[in-house]
């Protein structure tokens, strides 16, 4: 898409764009020239302002080759280049948390407050210093401490380097802390060229590349054991006894209030 020149940001969906100035159009005529991201954001580079785009848990993209006109039902935005395919960000389900941002240069807007990503120097120097008391799980998807790791990339990070969900960062020692970079590095990876092997698209449920995530009741693919787990309302979070929390069952409260 690079070299495109932008010549519509089509909103599809009411609820989609975040800002109201500067105003989309005021865009149009601008050359893409990078396509980045910070965290969990895709930013799109118009040689100073930018279209941030937030995907949420059911948005998905679509590069439309030949470019279509047609209002498609989950639509929440359609990018038009001139003489490219266009790019339709459309979204699964119901929620509708899939949105975008039209920032004037040097506007962070959501991205302000976010945490320092895998991969980055700041990142690197958080877990290798931070005394953080707060279960690592939380620490590790909380957007303003780390940008970037959702659930299930935090449930197999946290299994590959052998570390409990609910321990702190401050009780990790430097090795185990080194493990654990090392362990984000290696996961990332691997999802990344999980990823990138995919053809057709991004089905609507993703994650099926996961080590350990969603696999509640299955073998430990590392020690065999059975994979347990801990339910939240919106979500749960997997690890392996054996090989995490040296053969500790974590409390789990939905559990404890079946049993009651
Ligand atoms: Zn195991």
């Amino acid at each position: 898409m690079g070299g495109g020149t932008l010549v519509g940001a089509d909103p599809l969906q009411f609820s989609g764009l975040k800002t109201f100035d500067p105003p989309p159009d005021s865009l149009y005529g601008r050359t893409l020239d990078a396509v980045t991201f910070r965290g969990k954001y895709v930013l799109l580079g118009l040689g100073g302002p930018r279209i941030a785009v937030h995907l949420s848990q059911g948005g998905r993209v679509d590069v439309e080759d030949p470019p279509r006109s047609s209002k498609p039902k989950f639509g929440v935005v359609r990018f038009r280049f001139a003489d490219r395919p266009s790019v339709l960000v459309k979204e699964f389900g119901t929620e509708r948390k899939a949105g975008w941002w039209v920032l004037a240069e040097g506007d962070e807007g959501p991205m302000s407050v976010l945490g320092p990503q895998p991969g980055s120097p700041g990142f690197d120097e958080l877990i290798r210093t931070s005394d953080d008391n707060r279960r690592i799980h939380t620490v590790l998807r909380d957007q303003r401490t780390v940008s970037g790791l959702g659930r299930g990339y935090t449930d197999d990070i946290l299994h590959r380097a052998r570390v409990s969900p609910f321990a702190s960062l401050r009780s990790l020692d430097a090795a185990k802390r080194d493990e654990l970079l090392e362990a984000t590095r290696a996961v990332l990876a691997d999802g990344l060229e999980a990823e990138r092997a995919r053809t057709g698209g991004l089905p609507t449920k993703i994650g099926d590349h996961w080590v350990v995530h969603n696999r509640y009741g299955e073998p430990c693919p590392e020690c065999g054991d059975d994979l347990r787990r801990v339910s939240y309302e919106s979500h749960e979070v997997t690890y392996c006894p054996r090989c995490q929390t040296g053969g500790k069952i974590l409390a789990d409260r939905r559990m404890s209030r079946l049993v009651r």
